[in-house]
């Protein structure tokens, strides 16, 4: 299948390619040149790693034995076999994405990009070592460098924002085993640290290098992909569950950062599922809400760090991909990135605007609101979710509210509760009526304690790989400023 780059469509490369790049030559991001006609009704009869082998087969073709790969990526590593569980809440139905070996939905990935990658270097009989370079605001890191760690012939280096990441997600890292894999802190912010990792890929182009440079964030079109098959697990549940007919419309409320996830739900849209509305839920950095409101993109503001740091994001880059599937315009697309990188901001023109807002709705949803959220879902429907996931949750509950719209609402769940234990923690012990100041106060002590103390009070399991976190030894405490991550890569 042909691919070309969001900003381009007269260049092409396979899809074997299009993993290996991760991203296009131009700066843009890979995409297939026409959607490929898929048996939806077909994948929806499969187990979750049949879903998994159909989509990817159906959108990376040139790389074979797709369920042999997914069998490998897989088996063993989710704490049950449907991957991606879903419980009814209340009203809603929570979509468990993370129950893998991290404890974020990024692990359905990132379990399958490495099979996929080496699967590619094989079709392509590349022998250059690929080096994965990976900006992360928390989650992507971690679950990477587990994915990654001792794959042959791949190494990994991670960037992170020094500060920006909590102190539990800061432990998987920082602990990492592998001898592949490299962490390392960037005095910035997420933006920061991912601009770097862009530049480190406009200054490698045509060098002659000992390894291929490649993506572990959503850029690519391998870490993309296997995100897909989770909305069609959802939409199976609900069908088992009796809550809906085949072909009735379900509406997916996902917290959203770079707008990956988001956009994987698009696409399994684009493939025949049955999707309503996506509502994109965002934090107090609410650059998408802005945007789906006025059609103007604007990244010069204060980047808030939050109780959600995972999309603690200003530059969404996935919606780069949104922008090409709904307008199919390549040079507009190019203009816009242009912009945005030259003045900080850009204006879709509304005819286009029209076209995503019938798929697409943005709400956002400050720390305050969110830890309130998680204390009342709590009290009331005794289900516990992390800060993410309570902005996907609030945002959904005003969508019904401003909307009246009745389909059926899958919340995303992006997260353990485990991993953002301090502020979980204060959500469930304060006061209903708790002001601002309190609520959004740490707990004494730090992470682990919150961790033990959280699972006291609500005797909610602790997954297996964040209880185990604190015996382990630290082996990555790098810390470099922003201009440093060229050489820091080029010395490894
Ligand atoms: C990465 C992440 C998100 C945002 O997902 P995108 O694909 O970047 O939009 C949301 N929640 C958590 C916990 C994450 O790790």
């Amino acid at each position: 299948m042909r691919y070309h780059s969001t900003r381009n469509d007269s260049v092409f490369v396979d899809s074997a390619q299009a993993v290996l790049e991760g991203l296009a030559p131009d700066g843009g991001l890979y995409m297939p040149e026409a959607i490929p006609a898929f048996d939806w009704q077909k994948c929806l009869a499969g187990t979750p790693m049949e879903m998994s082998a159909m989509i990817l087969s159906a959108l990376l073709p040139e790389i074979p034995d797709m369920e042999d790969l997914v069998r490998k990526a897989y088996t063993g590593k989710f704490q049950t076999e449907a991957l991606t569980p879903t419980v009814p809440v209340g009203d809603f139905t929570v979509l468990e994405l993370f129950r893998g070996p991290t404890s974020a939905f990024k692990d359905v990935a990132l379990c399958m990009l490495p099979q996929l990658l080496t699967a590619a270097r094989a079709v392509k009989g590349m022998d250059r070592e690929v080096m994965i370079l990976t900006a992360t605001s928390g989650d992507t890191g971690k679950a990477a460098l587990e994915g990654f760690r001792d794959v042959p012939g791949v190494r990994i280096t991670v960037f992170y924002p020094h500060g920006g990441v909590s102190q539990v997600q800061r432990a998987q890292m920082v602990t990492q085993e592998g001898s592949n894999v490299a962490v390392c802190a960037v005095e910035g912010n997420f933006d920061d640290a991912q601009t770097g990792v862009k530049n480190i890929f406009a200054a490698c182009q045509g060098k002659d290098l000992p390894f291929a440079l490649s993506s572990a964030n959503s850029i690519n079109i391998g870490r993309l992909a296997p995100q897909i098959m989770y909305y069609f697990k959802a939409y199976r549940d609900l069908l088992d569950a009796g809550k809906i007919t085949l072909g009735d419309q379900v509406n997916f409320s996902v917290p959203t950062g770079n707008f990956g996830d988001i956009l994987a739900g698009y696409l399994a849209k684009l493939l025949g599922l049955p999707v309503g509305k996506l509502i994109c839920a965002s934090n107090s950095n609410n650059v998408l809400t802005e945007f789906l409101d006025t059609g103007r993109y604007n990244r010069i503001r204060l980047l808030h760090k939050t109780k959600s740091p995972s999309m603690d994001i200003l530059v969404s880059s996935n919606l780069e991909r949104l922008l090409y599937l709904l307008s199919g315009d390549c040079g507009l697309v190019a203009e816009l990135m242009e912009k945005l990188k030259t003045d900080g901001r850009y204006h879709v023109p509304e005819y286009l605007m029209a076209r995503i807002r019938n798929h697409f709705w943005g709400g956002a949803c400050g720390d305050y609101k969110g830890l309130q959220t998680i204390g009342r879902v709590w009290r009331e429907r005794g289900y516990l979710m992390d800060t993410h996931t309570a902005s996907g949750w609030a945002v959904a509950e005003d969508y019904v509210n401003q909307t009246g719209d009745k389909r059926p609402m899958v919340v995303l769940s992006t997260a353990s509760p485990y991993k953002f234990p301090g502020a979980v923690l204060s959500a469930v012990t304060a006061p209903t009526d708790a002001l601002p100041a309190d609520l959004l106060k740490e707990p004494a002590g730090e992470g682990f304690d919150h961790m033990d103390a959280l699972h006291a009070l609500t005797g909610v399991p602790v997954p297996p790989n964040l209880a185990n976190l604190r015996q382990k030894p630290e082996r990555h405490t790098n810390v470099i400023p922003k201009d440093e991550m060229l050489e820091y890569v080029l010395k490894l």
